[in-house]
């Protein structure tokens, strides 16, 4: 199996770079965002229990993202390898999802760090807006997501980094050229 990690601050190009990622590698695409997007718009009881959190910008609590994560893993037990992204945001997610990975004999490979600044972040972010209206994108909102981000999720990064599983992606310029470099790092992996 293939196991990688795509991880940047909301508006870093995941969903862009992940869809080409699972297209070369054949990989189960989870968004963790994603799934509570579903469960929010169907509104079942996941939806209603998070719907106001996620509508603020906060994170959701680790126990319920650790278990709807679980829950997606194995729904796909014949994957050849999966690209988590939005997940972890927290060391413990993080923890979590090697537990995991272990139980099925395998483990997260790579996390590539798609590295953004604060103010291309907000500029993308006024664009998709317009395109997309998504609730959390509001401004006040979206001040929240962008510091959980920066002020919570960035602690994930040295506890790969001390493990040697981390690579850094500059994730400003072409579309492109970005994706050449992470797929320089996924081709180089050795699993
Ligand atoms: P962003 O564009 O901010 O990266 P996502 O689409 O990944 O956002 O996620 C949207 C929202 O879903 C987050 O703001 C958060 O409320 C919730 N969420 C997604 N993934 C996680 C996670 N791993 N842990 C906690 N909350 C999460």
């Amino acid at each position: 199996m293939l196991n990688i990690i795509l991880f940047g601050p909301p508006g870093a190009g995941k969903g862009t770079q992940s869809e080409r990622l699972i297209k070369k590698y054949g990989l189960c695409h989870i968004s963790t965002g994603d799934l509570f997007r579903w469960h929010t718009k169907n509104d079942t009881d996941l939806g209603q229990r998070v719907k106001e959190i996620i509508n603020s910008g906060q994170l959701v609590s680790d126990d319920i993202t650790i278990a709807m994560l679980k829950e997606e893993v194995e729904k796909n037990p014949g994957a050849s390898g999966f690209l988590f992204d939005g997940f972890p945001r927290t060391v413990d997610q993080a923890k979590a999802l090697d537990t995991l990975m272990e139980s099925m004999n395998t483990a997260i490979h790579a996390v590539i760090e798609l590295k953004v600044t604060e103010e291309e972040v907000r500029q993308r972010i006024a664009k998709r807006k317009e395109l997309e209206n998504r609730a959390d994108d509001a401004s006040d909102k979206l001040d929240r997501r962008i510091g959980e981000y920066f002020n919570k999720t960035v602690h994930v990064l040295p506890f790969y980094d001390a493990q040697g599983r981390l690579s850094t992606v500059n994730g400003i310029g072409n579309i492109d050229d970005i994706f050449s470099e992470i797929d320089k790092t996924v081709s180089a992996l050795k699993v």
